[in-house]
């Protein structure tokens, strides 16, 4: 469902990805690691056209996103961003608006729902995130975990034949940051395709297929968890893992 070669991406003289060759089959849930500025987010954001690459092939979805310095034209991309769910650190919920209108929008603007049929949807997304009861809340009444959540929902609610997360327990404390897991490893039981940047190791050991390692802008290693966290064979993931187990 992801096929990239050799993509490469600079800022500047920067060069932030160097090459990335990658694959993600259908209901792949795969892990991305790997320390500070070595191109996790610029990655993610390249496999949904918010940023442009400068060589290499993009395909995600059935869409030829990017192909030797030619992207896709800004109506293909706007489909593709319906089908390519995008959860982010910050969770960037619309303030003003309820937690089911967050829901709701996506589906009525960009899919043609009808109101009551965007709603009926948005209350079963929100049922399975756990907030049906803060249907009607803004978001500045929620915790940071509760807002993680209703954007999960809020992405879901397009529904996405994949589902990229950056980081999106790294600003929650630490006693939020169980339930947002829980969510996303209900999506991955359910089959949902997930690339997902995390520090959250416990979650790519249970949840993960493959467990990519990046470090200046490479992959420098991928394999399955069991691999990857007990007998890493690059330096630099040994010295990764160090840090942070
Ligand atoms: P972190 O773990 O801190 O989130 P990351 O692996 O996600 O890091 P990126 O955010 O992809 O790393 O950044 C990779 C490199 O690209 C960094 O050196 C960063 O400074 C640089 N960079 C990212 N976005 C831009 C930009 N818009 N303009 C210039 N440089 C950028
Ligand atoms: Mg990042």
């Amino acid at each position: 469902i992801v096929r990239i070669r050799g993509l490469k991406k600079s800022f500047g003289t920067h060069t932030v990805l160097n090459g990335i060759d990658f694959d993600v089959a259908p209901s792949q849930v795969v892990v991305v690691i790997g320390p500070s500025g070595s191109g996790k987010s610029t990655f993610l954001r390249c496999c949904n056209g918010l940023e442009q690459p400068e060589s290499g092939i993009l395909d995600i979805c059935g869409h030829r996103l990017f192909d030797q310095g030619r992207m896709l034209e800004e109506r293909a991309l706007n489909a593709l961003r319906t089908e390519v769910g995008m959860v982010f650190q910050s969770f960037n919920l619309f303030p003003h608006l309820s937690v089911l209108e967050n829901v709701t929008l996506g589906p009525r603007k960009l899919r043609g729902a009808t109101k009551a049929q965007a709603a009926d949807a948005a209350m079963a997304l929100l049922e399975k995130v756990g907030l049906a009861h803060k249907a009607q809340a803004m978001p500045a009444s929620l915790s940071g975990g509760q807002k993680q959540r209703v954007a999960i929902a809020r992405a879901l609610a397009m529904r996405p034949r994949v589902m990229l997360f950056d980081e999106p327990t790294s600003a929650l404390d630490p006693e939020l940051v169980g339930e947002v897991l829980q969510v996303m490893k209900m999506l991955a039981s359910d089959g949902m395709t997930m690339v997902v940047v995390t520090h959250e190791m416990g979650f790519a050991k249970e949840v993960a297929d493959v467990v990519v390692v990046m470090d200046g802008g490479a992959i420098v290693e991928a394999g399955p968890p069991q691999t990857i966290f007990s007998t890493p064979t690059q330096a630099r993931t040994r010295a990764f893992l160090q840090a942070v187990l």
